[in-house]
């Protein structure tokens, strides 16, 4: 981070089809910026947005799932702006691994937001954005292609989760689930199309024993095929992360934590982590998991990337 203090707050992996050792992380400095970093942890970008919170992407994989914008197929990034409460809307550029503001307006929540996490409806397609609360709100926006080369949103469903700050989420574009923490309470998951309502299931309770010690940060998927995988979660009370299984009722897998190696300083305190299973080159042949380090031992904050297989291999073992 370029700022000290607490600053980084929640990665986003974008996947680089074309060239995947060159993928990157986007990463929030909620004191002032939204940022994007090769996968050496090189400054690629800085964008001086305001107080930008939580970030998610989904990347152009070809596949023909992509968001398309006049036409075309892009890599979609949004992000909350704690500065204005608004949704940040931009596009990945794939050559040049810059950002590049693509909203229609300011797009501005009904809400003070915190967390934010996308959804790609597996029935109609439609992107939504899932905006997340301090005092326990979540707003869905549709987002579209306003014509003009922008993208635009409409606020399509908002309900209350709970009386106190709900932050981390993530959604399931293929199972059609929103998962959302409830920071002192729990993970909670409920349907994510926009007429789902408010039936929800717990994941998990909140217990200073673990696995989930309060607070409960942030939220994301390991697709490991369609269907299956892996729901992670940041325990930040006892500086481990949490493992459901994805498919069927999210049964607990067991928890790990990221400790000190390679001279790197171990994870703590974490706030936002992403995960990708997709092969990125040889430093990530199995993907690559992205933690918020509360502490970093050699200055400012930073994010802490971890080959995927290392994960997969504790979980092997049991
Ligand atoms: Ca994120
Ligand atoms: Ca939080
Ligand atoms: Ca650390």
């Amino acid at each position: 981070m370029s700022h000290t203090g607490d600053a980084a707050d929640d990665p986003a992996i974008w996947v680089n089809q074309a060239n995947p050792a060159q993928s990157a992380v986007i990463g929030t400095d909620k004191l002032g910026a939204i940022e994007v970093y090769d996968l050496d942890g090189r400054r690629l970008q800085s964008l001086p947005v305001g107080r930008a919170n939580n970030v998610d992407v989904r990347s152009d994989l070809g596949d023909g799932t992509a968001f398309t914008l006049s036409g075309r197929p892009i890599s979609l990034v949004t992000a909350s702006n704690r500065t204005n409460n608004s949704i940040i809307v931009y596009e990945m550029d794939p050559v040049s691994r810059q950002l590049r503001d693509i909203a229609a307006r300011t797009i501005t929540t009904g809400i003070q937001v915190y967390g934010e996490c996308m959804y790609r409806s597996p029935q109609t397609g439609t992107f939504y954005a899932f905006l997340t609360g301090k005092t326990g709100q979540v707003e869905q926006w549709a987002l579209s292609d306003n014509g003009a080369g922008k993208v635009d949103a409409t606020k399509v469903r908002s309900f209350q989760v709970t009386t106190t700050e709900a932050e981390g989420c993530v959604a399931d574009d293929e199972l059609g689930f929103f998962y959302v923490a409830d920071e002192y309470n729990g993970i909670w998951k409920y349907g994510a199309e926009p007429g789902a309502g408010t039936a929800r299931t717990s994941v998990g309770s909140a217990s200073a024993a673990g696995p989930l010690a309060p607070t409960i940060e942030g939220l994301t998927i390991a697709r490991t095929s369609s269907g299956t995988g892996l729901l992670m979660a940041s325990s930040q009370g006892n500086d481990t992360f949490a493992v459901y299984r994805r498919e069927g009722a999210n049964a607990f897998v067991g928890s790990f934590r990221v400790v000190a190696a390679n001279g790197i300083d171990a994870v703590s305190g974490t706030d936002g982590i992403d995960v990708t299973t997709a092969n990125l080159g040889p430093a990530f042949p199995a993907g690559v998991f992205a933690a918020q380090d509360g502490t970093n031992d050699a200055g400012n904050q930073n994010f802490k990337l971890v080959p995927f297989q290392l994960i997969a291999a504790v979980g092997q073992s049991g």
